[in-house]
């Protein structure tokens, strides 16, 4: 089980990706734009986010980055859900600081696996922090 924050704007995505991680028993929570997304990184720290690129207020790709520059959020593994399909829209993305690039439509059993995977990383990263740096 693990806390996710979903980063996304569109309801019907939002239900959707909320459906399949509590489906696989995760506990979901919901930012519908980005500095909304940054704000709730810091007070909920997540063990991953889910982050849809185009949002209003400010895209997912500034969210990122101002999450991924933040000492205090750095460590939250980042999965950027788009339809951006273009190589260099994926390459924006992981430049952006995102762990893991995952497209629209999405492919259930592709998403799973990157959930699993990303969670893992975050797990180890929590059991390896330093003292003093609990939750
Ligand atoms: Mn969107």
């Amino acid at each position: 089980m693990a806390r996710i924050l979903i980063v996304e704007d569109n309801v019907d995505n939002y239900e959707l990706v909320r459906f399949l991680l509590e489906r696989a028993g995760h506990e979901t929570r919901w930012a519908s734009g980005g500095r909304e997304g940054i704000q709730m990184a810091k007070q909920e720290k997540p063990d991953l986010i889910i982050m849809d690129l185009s949002l209003p207020e400010m895209d997912g790709w500034t969210a990122t980055e101002r999450i991924k520059t933040d000492a205090e959020t750095n460590h939250i593994p980042i999965a950027a859900l788009t339809a951006h399909t273009l190589p260099g829209d994926r390459k924006r993305a992981l430049d952006a600081g995102c762990d893991s690039y995952l497209s629209k439509p999405i492919n259930i059993a592709l998403f799973n696996e990157t959930v699993s995977k990303l969670i893992a990383k975050s797990k180890h990263h929590s059991e390896t922090r330093p003292e003093g740096d609990q939750e």
